[in-house]
Formats: C-alpha cells, structure tokens, sequence
C-alpha cells in the first residue's frame, strides 16, 4: 500500500501552502484534491489581505502572512501579484468608532504600527470617489492589500511538488481508518494509502471529514458573491480595498475595473453558488452611497462561492485531541486565502518542531467542546 507521513485532503490554497511548508521540513506528503487544485472556495475569492483583526492573534497570523507573501517570489519562486495598496475602513456607528480606537491602540501594541486613524475627509484623499456624508471616523493601513489567490495557490503547489511532495487531482477521500486509537490511513476513489497524520483541509467540506472520525468540526457553508466591473474613474490601481464596515460592502481595483461584493448577516447555511440577483441590489444600494461612481460603471461578470464559517468566525487550527493523527486547517470564515500562508507555516512548525512562531492555542478544535469561544468581530 501506498504510504505517506501525511495525508493532507483539499487542494485549495490550504492544503497546497501546508504540502509546501511540510515538504520543506522534509516531510512525504500526499496531498488529495477531488476536482482541481484551487477549484474550491479558492478560486472564487476577491484576493484581499489585511492585517487589522480584532484577535490579537489574527493580528499575528497576518502580520507574518504579510511578510510571506512580500517576499513570496524570493522564496516561492513566482511572484504573488501582491499589490500593498492598503486597506481602508469606513465606520459609521459610534460603537464602531469606539471599538476601532481600542482596535489601533491594540494594533500598534502588537507590532502592526503602521495602521492608522483618518478622518472622514482625509480617507476621501486616499479614495476619490469615497462617498463621507455619513462616515464618523476611518481605519487605514498601508501594508494590507491584494494579491491573486491562483499565484498563491499554483506557486505552492509547484514549489511543493519541486520539494518531493505528491498531489492528486480527481481522488476523493471518502473514508478515514483509525486503528488501535489513532489515525492510520485513508480510503480514497482511487485505493488506501496508509498514513499517522491526516489534515482536514477541506474548506466549506470540512464537517463531512470530521464526520468520517466522528468529530465535530462545526464548519457551515455560506453563499457570498463578488462583481466586477468596467472602469470607474475614481478607482485607480492604486486605491485601497475600501470596507463600509457596517453593511460589509467592499471594493477594490480589479485590473481597469471595479471588484465589489457585500455579506449577508444571519443567512441559511447553504452549498448553493448560483448567483442570486438581490444579492446584487443590496450591493448596490449601499454602493450608491458609499461609491456613487459604481452606477456608471458596467457589470462584466459575477460569480458567487462558499464562505466556511465557524460559531466564532475563526479558524480552526492545529490537532483534534480525542481522534490522534487528526489535524484541522479549515473554517476560516471568509479569511481563508490571507491567512494560508502563515497558518502552512505554522501548523508545519507545530508538527514537526512540537511549537509555532505564534501560539495557535485560542484556534484549537477543542474550543468548541470547552465554550471557549471569542468571536472575531472583523468578518466581511
Ligand atoms: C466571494 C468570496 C470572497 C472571498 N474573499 C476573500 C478575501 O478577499 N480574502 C480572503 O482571505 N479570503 C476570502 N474568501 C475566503 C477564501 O476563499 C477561503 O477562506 C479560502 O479559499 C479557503 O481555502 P481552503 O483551501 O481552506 O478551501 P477550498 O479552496 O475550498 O479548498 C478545499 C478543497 O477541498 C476539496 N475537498 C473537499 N472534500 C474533499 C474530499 N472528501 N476529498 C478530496 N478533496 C476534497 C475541495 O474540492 C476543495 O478544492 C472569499 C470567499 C468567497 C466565497
């Protein structure tokens, strides 16, 4: 039978930034994806990546994912189109203005000292086309930005590949073997393979294969939707990712164009991705406020994909204690493509070294059994 020291399942930006960090300690890693790498939650996102959480250990995942992915091409070898044009936060309810000024003195305290409080009119400077009439106070910070999640996605999955480490396209795993009280393989559409470590890195799927161990890992999928349009004047290459905190909307440049999308709060878990138009006209509503440009501008596409969201809105990260050789790397509740970078390293280092750059502790599985939850309150 086919071994390996780890079995990772899901080839989304996960599992191929985890087979990459892996390989690299010389680990043998099998990586199983049962359509293409990056056909998940991957290759639907809008590429964003910033660092202002309101987890301090968010915070920390970001700050280290931020110097991954600048100096990605270095140690990678293809760049990760990674564009520091920063991110912008509008705020328009008190509470929220309260909370962000706590925000920027916690940031500042971690490290992240760049990220700055701006008044209305000074963020209308960094966004022309930035509809303020209603906006109290702004967050900025200029090292936060975009990159592409296929770069990312591809290039470690070359450079895991380039360090020995195997990926299958088109395998299923649809059953995980635990003997003498611990993991020991995987069944899979295309035969077993034998293996002490599996990770679940199966995105919005991720319950099912906690299912297969009889653990809860409480991961629902959630339809979001992107857009993007024609040129808009007002938004140029350079402009920052743009949040109206309050409603969730959302933009940024998108080549000559306008990227935009917007949540849902309270929606149905659902593993639907048609696009639903009053999506849209919500977007839109609040874009005629917030970036009255948008009206002139044409939509070209739109798409929708799945969210994998946590009772907390954060990831799930590092071992299941009842089920050994049982690892999650999954619901990560809309952040998922920033975060890939620093959490591949890190659960590597965890594995292999026994401890991480960053204490990954408050994302242990184990938190939902405990209540240990504290919600992150920053989710677009
Ligand atoms: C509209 C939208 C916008 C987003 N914008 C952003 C953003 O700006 N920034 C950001 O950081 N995040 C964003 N996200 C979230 C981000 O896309 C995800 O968090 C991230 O892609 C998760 O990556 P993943 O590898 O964990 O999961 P996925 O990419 O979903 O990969 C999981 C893989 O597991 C495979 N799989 C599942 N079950 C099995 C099985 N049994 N056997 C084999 N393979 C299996 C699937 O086929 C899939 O390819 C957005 C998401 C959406 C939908």
């Amino acid at each position: 039978m086919e071994t390996a020291d780890v079995a990772i399942v899901g080839g989304g930006v996960m599992g191929c930034a985890l087979a990459y960090h892996l390989a690299a300690r010389k680990v043998d890693v099998l990586l199983l994806e049962r359509g293409q790498l990056g056909g998940g939650s991957t290759g639907k996102n809008a590429g964003g990546v910033r660092q202002q959480f309101s987890n301090e250990v968010n915070v920390q995942i970001q700050m280290l994912a931020v110097r991954l992915l600048r100096d990605f091409e270095q140690e990678i070898g293809v760049p990760a189109d990674f564009h520091q044009i920063g991110y912008l936060f509008a705020l328009t309810r008190p509470q929220d203005v309260e909370d962000f000024r706590q925000l920027v003195e916690m940031w500042h305290q971690v490290g992240l000292r760049e990220a700055r409080w701006l008044a209305p009119e000074q963020a209308r400077e960094l966004v022309p086309g930035l509809g303020i009439d209603d906006v109290l106070g702004c967050t900025f910070c200029p090292t936060d930005g975009i990159a592409s999640p296929d770069a990312v996605t591809q290039g470690y999955a070359s450079a895991a590949r380039r360090l020995g480490a195997r990926l299958r396209e088109g395998v299923e795993v649809t059953g995980i073997e635990v003997a003498a009280g611990r993991v020991s393989g995987v069944k899979t559409s295309a035969g077993e393979f034998s293996t002490r470590v599996v990770f679940n890195c199966a995105g919005p799927w991720s319950k099912a294969l906690g299912e297969m161990v009889g653990a809860v890992i409480p991961v629902e999928p959630h339809r979001r939707h992107i857009w993007v349009t024609g040129p808009v004047p007002e938004v140029t290459r350079e402009t920052p990712m743009t949040v109206d905190f309050a409603t969730t909307f959302y933009f940024h440049p998108e080549g000559d164009g306008v990227l935009f999308g917007i949540g849902e709060r309270d929606d149905d878990p659902t593993f639907e991705t048609a696009v639903d138009e009053r999506a849209l006209e919500r977007a839109i509503e609040v874009a005629m406020r917030r970036l009255p440009a948008l009206e002139l501008a044409g939509i070209k596409t739109g798409w929708a994909g799945l969210y994998e969201t946590t009772p907390d809105h954060q990831a799930i990260l590092g071992p299941v204690e009842e089920v050994p050789g049982f690892w999650c790397a999954c619901g990560f509740s809309g952040h998922g493509f920033m975060q890939a970078p620093a959490a591949g390293l890190l659960l590597a280092q965890q594995l292999v070294e026994g401890r991480a750059d960053v204490d990954l502790s408050a994302l242990r599985p184990g938190r939902f059994r405990a209540g240990a939850l504290l919600a992150e309150k920053n989710v677009i």
